[in-house]
């Protein structure tokens, strides 16, 4: 069950992902409007809470470098499945992956990171994908940093609200 709001900022951009407590508060208090009524987060009884609210003020954007580059928004890029193997997992069964080995000078980024569930990891050891026999199951994938609307329509489609972009027309 998710309790988690999308924001978006008065230009509909994708600004960040918030509890619903304060996603709440800013519509209930006017700096928010409801975007999608269609889909909503049942709280209680009668009250529904709308799963995408627009900023009527703020053009703060928290992902105006980009989205950071963490285990979370990794796994969230990669669909929460493994990159190896294609079995999903959550984030307490996957584990980030580093396709050039740390030890052998693989940075930490976007560009050199993908998921893999933990026997996948430990099978590959500190060896590169060609050299454990283990290309990723996706074959043309290579491991990117995704644009901040792309990570907000991936974000979108695992908790099954893909159509939100067509009704915003922001697709
Ligand atoms: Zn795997």
């Amino acid at each position: 069950m998710y309790k988690r709001v999308h924001v978006l900022d008065l230009g509909y951009q994708y600004c960040e992902t918030m509890d619903w407590q304060r996603a709440a508060w800013l519509v209930y208090s006017g700096r928010a409007e409801a975007l999608v009524s269609s889909s909503t987060i049942r709280l209680r009884n009668d009250f529904f809470l709308p799963r995408v609210i627009r900023l009527l003020k703020s053009i703060r954007r928290k992902y105006l470098g980009g989205v950071p580059f963490n285990r979370k928004n990794l796994f969230i890029r990669d669909g929460n499945r493994c990159r190896y193997c294609g079995n999903n997992g959550n984030k307490e069964t996957l584990t980030f992956d580093h396709v050039l080995p740390e030890s052998r000078g693989g940075q930490t980024c976007w560009e050199n990171a993908v998921t893999a569930c933990r026997s996948c990891n430990n099978r590959k050891d500190d060896r590169t994908p060609a050299e454990a026999g283990m290309p990723f199951i996706d074959r043309g994938f290579r491991p990117y940093r995704p644009t901040v609307m792309e990570f907000f329509a991936t974000r979108l489609k695992l908790e099954g609200l893909e159509g939100v972009l067509d009704e915003l027309g922001i697709a």
